[in-house]
């Protein structure tokens, strides 16, 4: 459905600054190609509120089709991801010192995978994620998980079982909720009074200093700043009282919220953060313009490459099948006029077709015995450890193409 006002403030006015097309969900993987098949398609227009800045999508595909259909995301799949939330779960767990008596709630919590390094530290944990097959993984790996949305219904199902968190956290999930006040009014409810809500997404900064245009699809309705974030909390009476950068996913932010006037210091950052982004314009609608211009010359140079690779008798296949490179495919038109396949080493996407295409994602190992002289790598953000999983590839003659930020032959 395509909505009429700001996700975050309610606004009516909002600014069209960057049209990606239609395409067909991310993470819809089917087994039959899309062009055999009746898969909806939906637009991906990106937005900019006048009123409180959030950018965002201004259509909503329903969750029902995104997350309860064999949703394949599993957030333990790399190396980096994996490093990545044992330290998060270290970082808290020190900084608030947590104790076995504290619970930690997450929110989309997929299988477990950043609840299982807190409950590596002893903390109670607790996970919520609306996907049934990836809500029972986490189960079978013993983190107890509620399989279900998290909207208010779930403020009851917590009180029956008695379980008050101290630590919220939504990582790569809070931009993927539409009723967010609806969220946030559970997170308000839930959190005990010296509880910390903490957030983590890309961070809107980072996607357009680094040209990151393919980590906008459907299931990301909105690109995280800090300014219009201040603003809602401040709407629930929460409050951000520090920030963090992260490398992960390209550049993100993770915020520290708790209820206003709680006991935590607001770090002088969050105002320098506020600052920053006034700046640097990045709310600005000629500075975002600018950077949909950017995003038109980048597929112009990535379709340039691949017909001259084409022509020249190159076969060509993408490595990875991450939702993100599904927008890079989409909107680039690329399919089986370019590639040959698409390799993955995810068991849930194997056999399935490339969403919006007639792309067939099959093993790694095919790269070598399809002879594939040029491999695409689609999570160009994980391309080192890639790249060193396909050092045989490498050795054999093959060569790689990092689509983002910059088009580039490696
Ligand atoms: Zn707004």
């Amino acid at each position: 459905m395509k909505i009429k006002n700001c996700r975050f403030c309610g606004h009516k006015k909002l600014n069209l600054f960057l049209d990606l097309g239609y395409c067909q969900p991310a993470d819809q993987f089917l087994s039959i190609p899309f062009s055999k098949s009746n898969a909806q398609i939906y637009p991906l227009e990106v937005v900019k509120c006048d009123n409180c800045h959030l950018v965002q999508l201004n259509y909503t595909c329903s969750g029902k089709i995104l997350y309860q259909q064999d949703y394949p995301y599993e957030s333990d799949i790399t190396k980096q991801g994996r490093k990545h939330w044992k330290e998060f779960a270290k970082s808290v767990v020190k900084r608030f010192a947590l104790g076995s008596d504290d619970l930690v709630i997450d929110i989309g919590s997929n299988v477990g995978e950043l609840l299982s390094n807190f409950k590596n530290e002893k903390v109670k944990v607790q996970g919520i994620d609306p996907a049934e097959n990836i809500a029972k993984k986490a189960e079978t790996r013993g983190i107890p998980t509620i399989n279900a949305f998290f909207n208010k219904t779930i403020i009851n199902i917590l009180k029956k079982k008695n379980l008050h968190p101290k630590v919220i956290t939504g990582t790569n999930v809070f931009a993927h909720i539409d009723d967010i006040s609806g969220s946030l009014n559970v997170v308000k409810a839930i959190l005990l009074p010296d509880g910390i809500f903490i957030i983590e997404a890309p961070y809107l900064k980072n996607l357009l200093d680094g040209l990151e245009y393919d980590t906008i699809y459907h299931e990301h309705l909105c690109y995280l700043s800090v300014t219009p974030l201040e603003a809602l909390f401040k709407k629930f009476e929460l409050e951000i009282f520090d920030i963090d950068f992260q490398k992960i996913h390209g550049g993100s932010i993770r915020v520290f919220v708790q209820h206003t006037n709680g006991v935590h210091k607001r770090s002088p950052k969050v105002q320098k953060i506020l600052e920053e982004e006034e700046k640097q314009k990045i709310h600005d609608i000629n500075y975002l313009k600018e950077f949909a211009e950017k995003v038109v010359d980048h597929k112009v140079q990535l379709i340039t490459l691949l017909k001259t690779l084409k022509r020249e008798g190159k076969k060509v296949a993408a490595v990875g099948a991450p939702a993100k490179g599904m927008t890079l495919l989409n909107y680039c038109d690329i399919n089986k006029n370019f590639l040959e396949f698409v390799t993955e080493v995810s068991k849930l996407k194997i056999n399935k077709y490339c969403p919006g295409t007639d792309l067939k994602i099959i093993g790694d190992n095919e790269l070598i015995k399809q002879n594939i002289d040029y491999a695409l790598i689609l999570p160009w953000n994980f391309k080192d450890e890639i790249m060193s999983n396909l050092k045989e590839f490498r050795d054999g003659g093959g060569k790689f193409i990092i689509p983002l930020p910059k088009v580039t032959i490696l």
